[in-house]
């Protein structure tokens, strides 16, 4: 078994599907084996999302984050990261695939509904930047 971290975005929240996301996902075969509901705050998403410091929407990227509460899941099964992508989707929803948690809800580019993981190693960095061990019961 292999684990991705998962978030589940603001407008998500904002427009309560997120029972909706976690059905597709559940329906993909992958298992929340953790999950909680929280306020990021600047210093947290702005860590998070640090490798894109640089680009022209970072600022933009990080007012979304902390505009309202996200639900941080990590997903658990047997290709999770690689599954995960693509149950998501493209980034952009206009590129996303019909059946994608992004083709269905993302708004647009930035209110994309979802954050996966893009490699196991990015997995266990933001597992371990939201979670402790003790919160992942399998
Ligand atoms: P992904 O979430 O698919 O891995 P990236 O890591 O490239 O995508 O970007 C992180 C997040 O930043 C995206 O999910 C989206 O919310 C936002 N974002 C990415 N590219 C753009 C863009 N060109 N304009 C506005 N927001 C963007
Ligand atoms: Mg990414």
């Amino acid at each position: 078994m292999t684990r991705t971290f998962s978030i589940i975005k603001p407008d998500a929240t904002k427009r309560n599907i997120t029972g909706a996301i976690n059905k597709i996902i559940e329906e993909n075969d992958l298992k929340i084996i953790a999950q909680k509901r929280i306020l990021l705050t600047r210093e947290l998403a702005e860590g998070f999302y640090k490798v894109h410091k640089d680009k022209p929407f970072f600022n933009d990227l990080i007012e979304y984050m902390i505009s309202g509460p996200v639900i941080i899941q990590v997903l658990e099964g047997s290709n999770a990261v690689e599954d995960y992508r693509k149950i998501m989707g493209a980034t952009n929803p206009s590129e996303a695939k019909e059946g994608s948690i992004r083709k269905k809800y993302a708004l647009n580019i930035q209110e994309n509904s979802v954050h996966g993981s893009d490699s196991d190693q990015n997995a266990k960095i933001e597992i371990e930047y939201f979670f402790e061990k003790k919160d992942i019961v399998v």
